[in-house]
């Protein structure tokens, strides 16, 4: 059986518009995107592409896979995937089993399972069981614009493209009201508050979240893993609430799926395909929704839609509703009318786009 014989990375930061070219009050605050590729080579050439999560914190994330991984893995056979993950987080659990560690093992397991299933000549769902579909809805998922105005006309933009779901990244009323009120009733409207609000705002807000009728509320306070009282906020109020993508391994889950109704594991967070199949599985036990936290353009986005193809039970996948100067990945599967379809090439189907390589790749 092969091993490892080499494990790179590569930084991209492509920069992107976010539909909005009318008058602004306030400076747009997130304009670049940054991705870590994580390359697994083999001792037979095999080439495995897996993607850790690098948003601010992209030379964190290599030095990571680079100085904590790397010298571990470099000659390792990785027949016993499940073996392999316990085995890294047993030796890294004194860097902690949340955040970078975990981050970087994420991008490694995914390269892996990329390998695996290029050396079976199959797609990664039909290794993992079965390609049970060939296309999945995807929701808008906008950047926070701070205003109403830009709110209400991306809304519309991304209506107009065929998204009858939309995700505002808002926390102030008058903006989730301006895209309430730009998309009409038809409109399925989320908001993700990336727990920024206190108790006392949660609690005045999330009444009038109900009364906008919107589907969830992802993450309304901190600290986001203060699961008793996110279980305590959706009862009370009636508004379905979502969190996890601050979560990493199957075993913080353990707490999230029965506090909330909507799950959100992050597969270049979690600890990578493994511990999202174990969410998955403890998901639908739970007769929870899974929901994937995934805007990613590079291997995160391929395999969270390989994920999808295998797991019918996942619901919506997160597009980023951005326009960036190119896409990680080539032939990027992107949403039309809010569908996408799935790719069915041997491994994560992921090869990266020569000008992302070329115009974006750098040097930290
Ligand atoms: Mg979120």
């Amino acid at each position: 059986m092969s091993k490892i014989a080499e494990i790179e990375t590569i930084l991209i930061d492509i920069p992107f518009d976010d539909f909005y070219d009318g008058p602004r009050n306030k400076p747009r605050g997130w304009v670049q995107r940054d991705t870590l590729l994580v390359k697994v080579t083999t001792d037979d050439g095999i080439i495995g592409w897996g993607e850790s999560f690098a948003y601010a914190c992209r030379t964190a994330s290599r030095a990571a896979v680079m100085d904590m991984f790397r010298p571990r893995l470099i000659g390792q056979s990785f027949d016993d995937m499940a073996a392999l993950s316990r085995e890294m987080q047993r030796q890294l659990h004194i860097q902690g089993r949340y955040g970078i560690t975990i981050f970087a093992w994420s991008g490694i397991e995914m390269a892996l399972w990329d390998v695996k299933a290029k050396r079976e000549g199959v797609s990664l769902a039909r290794l993992l069981g079965g390609r049970n579909r060939d296309s999945v809805p995807a929701y808008a998922s906008l950047v926070r614009y701070g205003e109403s105005l830009p709110v209400a006309r991306v809304t519309e933009t991304a209506m107009a493209r065929g998204f009858s779901d939309v995700k505002l990244h808002e926390i102030a009323y008058d903006c989730i009201a301006a895209a309430r009120e730009a998309g009409g009733s038809q409109l399925r409207l989320t908001t993700d508050v990336n727990c920024n609000w206190s108790l006392d705002q949660a609690h005045d807000l999330l009444p009038r979240m109900k009364a906008l009728d919107l589907y969830w509320v992802e993450e309304p306070i901190f600290p986001p893993e203060d699961f008793r009282t996110l279980a305590a906020l959706e009862r009370e109020n009636g508004v379905a609430l979502a969190t996890g993508e601050n979560a990493c391994t199957a075993f913080q889950f353990r707490e999230i799926i029965p506090a909330v109704t909507f799950v959100q594991p992050s597969v270049t967070k979690i600890g990578g395909i493994l511990e999202f199949m174990a969410v998955a599985d403890a998901t639908l036990q739970a007769g929870k929704v899974l929901m994937p936290h995934c805007p990613y353009s590079g291997p995160g986005w391929w395999a969270s839609l390989q994920l999808a193809a295998a797991l019918p039970h996942v619901g919506m996948l997160e597009h980023l509703f951005i326009a960036p100067k190119c896409w990680v990945g080539a032939d990027m599967p992107l949403p039309k009318d809010g569908i996408v379809a799935i790719p069915d090439e041997p491994g994560l189907g992921f090869t990266p786009d020569p000008r992302a390589l070329r115009d974006f790749s750098v040097q930290d």
